[in-house]
């Protein structure tokens, strides 16, 4: 394959060494899971969790005779990723053997795809940030390929002081590899590629994104260069598995590449593993290639063949990808790029804010579930799944502050009782008296008071008239924050004679 620079290099994103300014050439493939209820080529189960070789047939131990059954399910998953990656479905692909010795998969070779892969190029723009000024930058990463393949399962070697067991509940299930470019060029921009990958899948529910049960992971292949130069020697970093970890490899990795290069060293094409603990990463083996594998189409599968009906028929019902979403919060629903890319980086939270803006003020919307229930949920260290405030509560509250039942500072009080004690927001402010004061007899008496109690600052006020704003603070406190602030403003300003 010719690699084609996509990017000119970008000055943040060098890293400065002893012998001047490198770049750093970053290329993830990413394993992700399948959501299925059955393997690739079995009928046994995927579920996560069970008992160890509890979900194991005989396709997946490999008994003599036993013959692999394409899961059509798996097909659709991975077209309908693809549609979502913007890529190219290939209408055939082929399937073929990967022979390597798997302890943990009895076949002796895994089945993948090589030279056909079932999806070809594509991109996935992706937001980069907020940098220090609160700021994104979208980067378009191109996609290489997209193939289906099956996982492995897992040897433990920590049950037992002499033996090591094997677990096959993995071996067979769905992977996708999904293949970029090498196209990013810092830690920040591979972990948000990630993120952006794991939310499209998610979006599409073709890939649940538990990277901690290990749906979700990444072969990171790390090259420096001189700005723009020619590319260097890359090494794979094997089997990333958060997206905290991802950034870490390629910043220890990327430094390590560079302290060798300005010792007059050069940098073997390796196979390597990030060992969190130590921060570094560690050889694992020199670099297989591909004809080391000996592919060949496996004999037992024919080519995998379908329509473009078929695809057009699954990209006819795909969901609401989240890069739509933003453009429609931003153009239909007036927020700004930044709110609409916090609503919808989790499909839950842009759901839930759907059903808070329905019928309301869009921004209004944005800005409670951002700031108060995503903030509260943060400082209390909820999910999403188990707020105490529900979607028709916070719109409850937003409606008392639009019909001008309760200002925007007691709906603040508001949402912490609710928070803490649940219930009717409009209830609450009957029974609590929060209601808003409205008659401007009890707002005027209170003006008054404030006035003749602060000559000095009247003064004050009229040769500088922004000091109203501190009679209309003072009016709010004695009112217990009930006075409908724009009567307070307006009376104030009639009070002081001042415009
Ligand atoms: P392999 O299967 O041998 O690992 P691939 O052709 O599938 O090789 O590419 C693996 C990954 O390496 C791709 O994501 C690609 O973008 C990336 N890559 C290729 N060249 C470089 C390089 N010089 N530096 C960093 N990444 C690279
Ligand atoms: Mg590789």
């Amino acid at each position: 394959m010719t690699i084609i620079d996509t990017r000119t290099p970008d000055p943040k994103r060098l890293i400065s060494g002893a012998t001047g300014d490198w770049e750093v050439i970053i290329g993830l493939e990413v394993h992700a899971q399948v959501s299925s209820h059955s393997k690739l080529f079995s009928g046994a189960s995927t579920v996560f969790g069970s008992a160890p070789n509890d979900n194991v047939s005989l396709v997946d131990a490999a008994m003599p005779g036993m013959l692999p059954v394409i899961n059509e399910e798996c097909v659709k998953q991975a077209i309908r990723t693809g549609l979502g990656l913007k890529a190219q479905i290939n209408l055939k692909s082929v399937f073929d053997r990967k022979n390597y010795f798997y302890p943990d998969l009895p076949q002796g070779y895994q089945i993948s795809q090589f030279k056909q892969p079932i999806v070809g190029e594509g991109t996935v723009t992706v937001s980069v940030g907020p940098d220090r000024q609160g700021h994104f930058e979208d980067i378009e990463v191109g996609i290489e390929r997209l193939h289906l393949e099956q996982d492995a399962g897992k040897s433990m070697h920590d049950q037992h002081p002499t033996m090591s067991y094997v677990d096959l509940n993995r071996s067979g299930v769905a992977l996708m590899e999904i293949v970029s470019k090498p196209d990013i060029r810092s830690a920040d921009e591979a972990k948000a590629y990630v993120t952006k990958l794991r939310t499209i899948m998610r979006y599409l529910g073709t890939c649940d994104g538990n990277m901690d049960e290990g749906s979700l992971r990444a072969d990171v292949n790390v090259s420096v260069r001189k700005p723009g130069g020619e590319f260097g020697t890359r090494c794979e970093i094997k089997n990333v598995n958060s997206i905290r970890f991802i950034g870490q490899a390629i910043e220890a990795e990327a430094q390590r590449q560079i302290a060798i290069l300005e010792d007059g060293g050069k940098i073997d094409q390796e196979t390597r593993l990030f060992d969190p603990a130590k921060g570094e990463t560690r050889s694992m083996r020199s670099k297989e290639e591909a004809h080391d594998y000996r592919y060949f189409p496996d004999p037992d599968l024919l080519p995998l063949e379908f329509d473009q009906a078929y695809v057009d028929a699954l990209a006819a019902h795909l969901p609401e990808l989240p890069d739509q979403k933003k453009e429609r919060f931003v153009s239909a629903m007036g927020l700004s790029a930044y709110d609409a890319s916090v609503l919808v980086a989790e499909k839950a939270v842009a759901d839930f804010f759907e059903k808070v803006a329905e019928g309301r003020d869009g921004k209004m919307a944005a800005n409670w579930v951002i700031n108060d229930l995503l903030g509260a949920l943060n400082k209390s260290g909820k999910t999403l799944e188990e707020t105490p405030v529900s979607a028709a509560q916070l719109g409850a509250i937003i409606d008392l502050i639009k019909d001008g039942t309760i200002s925007g500072k007691i709906a603040k009080d508001l949402f912490e009782i609710v928070w803490t004690e649940g219930g009717d927001p409009r209830d609450l402010v009957e029974s609590r008296g929060l209601k808003q004061v409205t008659d401007t007899g009890a707002i005027e008496k209170a003006v008054d008071e404030v006035i003749a109690a602060n000559p000095d600052k009247v003064e004050q006020a009229r040769a500088k008239p922004t000091m109203a704003g501190w009679f209309v603070g003072q009016v709010m406190k004695a009112t217990g924050g009930k006075a409908n602030p724009q009567a307070v403003n307006d009376l104030v300003k009639a009070k002081l004679g001042i415009e």
